[in-house]
């Protein structure tokens, strides 16, 4: 919501150029519904993870002797940890609280007023969001039809002013995929890109190998989809060496808490039960896929991650989603362009498929 007035009381005070920034519109937390509501409730608008996080991860909270302490600001412990994840040296690697901490750091490094970050729509919103807070510009290339990226487009976006280009792979909202060799030929344009990889897990494919190559190369992760992790706020960037040794001198000291680093050391010693869960969430989204591409008023993207983009062919998406909603099924709406006529619905379990199915079928159409 704008500011009153920028003439009125303590208004008069703020950055001005904040003044027409929006809010990032966030998923809905059941939090703020009545907690019968809540209770009945099937959550696929944010893409959390249904079965929640490793129980290793509640053991060893419970075994943590220091919530007292600060966290390690050199992030020695965690750091270790992600390389034996990602095979990458402790070096590339920065944690953040949520990639969303990363994202807001890369900004803090490359952009001053009036540079430009070139964003591939649609996509994530917290790149738009972030660029904004650090009034940064935002340029817009937009993706195919089939959301595939038109590289020859953003050859053509690139000016002196472009400091960051954003590729989610896989993209949100879409769960379109960008193949290795379109991201070489971007990476060859010279200007850092970001590949934004929070799905990685469910896509199985990582250009993590090329940061050797690419010095402009900076691949960002999440705990939050594949780990379950969504609510400790853990994340982490693998970058060239000096690029990690710049983003931690100007990190938040204490980004990463004690809670998230003993979360992902515990997820990581728990990788057979993790990705049992990842696997069932895959073998779920394609049933779910299946499903929506045989109701002849939808239209259903294939998707490499653990949602699934819907067009709603008569484009009363809205209406659809509210409907859901008043049924007990959140599912996301984006009132943006090339999506207005769509909706997220985030793979649950078996049976929240099953909420889901019955609850469309009882929604007439036509
Ligand atoms: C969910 C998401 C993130 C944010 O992850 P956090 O680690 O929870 O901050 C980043 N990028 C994309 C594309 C996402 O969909």
């Amino acid at each position: 919501m704008p500011f009153a007035s920028p003439t009125d009381g303590m208004e008069r005070f703020f950055r001005h150029d904040l003044q027409h920034l929006n809010a990032y519109s966030a998923s809905k937390s059941p939090e703020t519904m009545p907690t019968e509501l809540a209770q009945a409730i099937v959550k696929l608008d944010a893409n959390e993870n249904p079965y929640g996080c490793s129980p290793r991860v509640y053991e060893a909270l419970n075994q943590c002797p220091s919530f007292n302490l600060y966290p390690d600001s050199t992030q020695k412990e965690i750091r270790q940890d992600l390389a034996a994840y990602t095979l990458l040296p402790p070096e590339n690697i920065v944690a953040g609280a949520g990639s969303d901490q990363i994202i807001d750091l890369l900004m803090r490094l490359f952009i001053e007023p009036e540079d430009e970050i070139i964003d591939l729509v649609p996509s994530f919103g917290m790149y738009r969001f972030y660029a904004l807070l650090h009034r940064g510009r935002v340029i817009e290339v937009a993706r195919r039809d089939d959301f595939s990226v038109d590289v020859e487009e953003v050859k053509k976006a690139i000016t002196p002013k472009t400091k960051l280009i954003f590729l989610a792979n896989p993209n949100n909202p879409s769960g379109s995929v960008t193949r290795e060799e379109d991201i070489e030929y971007l990476l060859g344009l010279g200007v850092p890109l970001v590949v934004d990889e929070a799905y990685y897990e469910f896509y199985g494919h990582t250009v993590a190998g090329l940061i050797k190559r690419y010095d402009n190369l900076l691949v960002l992760r999440s705990f939050s989809k594949w780990a379950g992790l969504a609510g400790f706020r853990i994340g982490y960037g693998l970058f060239p060496e000096p690029v990690a040794a710049y983003l931690m001198r100007i990190k938040d000291p204490y980004g990463v808490s004690v809670a998230a680093q003993v979360a992902v050391r515990a997820s990581l010693g728990d990788m057979a039960w993790l990705k049992a869960r990842v696997k069932d969430i895959i073998s779920e989204r394609e049933r779910l896929f299946y499903y929506l591409q045989n109701v002849e008023w939808l239209r259903a993207f294939h998707s490499q991650a653990n949602f699934v983009l819907c067009q709603v062919l008569d484009g009363r998406a809205k209406q659809l989603a509210a409907e859901l909603e008043q049924k007990g099924v959140l599912v996301r709406y984006f009132d943006r362009p090339r999506l207005s006529d769509c909706i997220r619905i985030s793979v649950g379990r078996p049976q929240d498929t099953d909420k889901l199915v019955e609850t469309i079928n009882s929604i007439r159409r036509y």
